[in-house]
């Protein structure tokens, strides 16, 4: 990507009305495909079931025959990957409903240490094509320059993605600009909050990146939040109680290849969920999911290849993720937390 801003255009899910000539919020005109949701979700369960159904057993059967390990794993003996991503924080400094990583409700940094030897680890099994340097929000590790810049050392030749709500954008300044540019890293501004006070704030951020031309995509992501739990009485969130089979066949994050505390899990709601359990910040309700076994640091190529492409039926730890892919509209939904920091 070169420098500049580019505009994901994300329809909104309860505009049923639109037509091709509607602009978002943002004044952006809308794709048709996003108008009939409908459709889209019809369409994607149909090629969803099909793709567990038949291409996921034929793959591992050639797989099995070794007639397309080389797909898999290139010259060099690293699993390729479309994308890998990393959590830097637990917490964030916004606290949105529904956060799919838990961090409303989890708190604190990932140790430097933890991050560093996680890259340099599974630098030396894996290949990601794009490497999501996350969090909460990345812009609070302290190290974050030091944590990118391993990053780049890692994987000299991945996209780095570096995901904020852009709220520290400009207390960050040049520094921060500097960073990016020495690593070569892409920006995806995700704007979260809706008040007249956030929005400037978000505005500001993306005047930094478009003056500094580092290639920056915005994403109005509160325009089309996802449901992926619900709350008890005390606002406290509670997994879906669903049969694994249909959050499985319907789960969109399932490539979202993650690493956490050293360790390869195959989806990121499951490494949050996993986690989020274990430092004590989610209920006993999300005990199930510590049925899921991460990929610990000695796992082989073949393995890795195994549990991330290859694997044809639900995990039980699915039960947590909705059956149906559930929006919600999240105007509103972000509030500031600078207490929590
Ligand atoms: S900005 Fe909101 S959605 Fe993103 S990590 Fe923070 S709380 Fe979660
Ligand atoms: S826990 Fe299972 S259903 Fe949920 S996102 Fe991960 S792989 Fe998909």
């Amino acid at each position: 990507m070169t420098g500049g801003v580019f505009w994901y255009n994300g329809g909104n899910i309860d505009d049923k009305s639109c037509s091709t000539t509607a602009k978002n919020d943002y004044g952006v005109q809308k794709k048709r495909r996003n108008c009939d949701m409908s459709m889209t979700k019809q369409a994607r369960k149909v090629k969803r079931v099909f793709n567990r159904a038949l291409f996921l057993p034929l793959k591992r059967l050639l797989y099995d025959a070794g007639l397309v390990k080389g797909s898999y794993i290139g010259p060099d003996g690293l699993v390729r990957l479309r994308k890998l991503e990393i959590y830097l924080t637990n917490g964030c400094n916004l606290k949105c409903k529904f956060c799919s990583h838990f961090n409303p409700y989890r708190r604190g940094i990932v140790a430097t240490e933890t991050l560093v030897t996680s890259m340099e680890t599974w630098s030396k099994k894996v290949r990601p094509k794009k490497f999501g340097l996350l969090g909460g929000e990345p812009l609070m590790h302290p190290d974050f320059p030091l944590l990118l810049r391993k990053a780049r050392e890692c994987w000299a030749t991945s996209r780095l993605i570096v995901t904020t709500n852009g709220l520290l954008v400009a207390p960050k300044g040049e520094a921060l600009v500097d960073v990016l540019r020495e690593t070569s890293a892409e920006v995806l501004l995700s704007e979260h909050l809706m008040d007249e006070k956030g929005r400037a704030t978000f505005a500001a951020a993306r005047t930094i990146f478009e003056n500094a031309k580092i290639p920056t995509t915005v994403i109005p992501s509160a325009s089309r939040w996802k449901e992926y739990y619900s709350f008890d009485e005390q606002g406290k969130p509670l997994p879906c109680k669903s049969r694994p089979e249909a959050s499985w066949t319907m789960c969109g994050p399932n490539t979202c290849f993650n690493l956490t505390n050293n360790k390869l899990y195959r989806c990121s709601i499951l490494a949050n969920a996993v986690c989020g359990w274990q430092e004590g910040a989610l209920g006993d309700e999300w005990k199930r999911t510590q049925t899921y076994t991460p990929l610990e640091p000695t796992a082989t190529a073949d393995e890795i290849v195994r549990h991330l492409f290859l694997m044809t039926g639900p995990l039980p730890a699915c039960s947590i993720c909705p059956e149906t892919i559930r929006f919600v509209d999240a105007r509103q939904i972000a509030t500031m937390e600078a207490d929590r920091w």
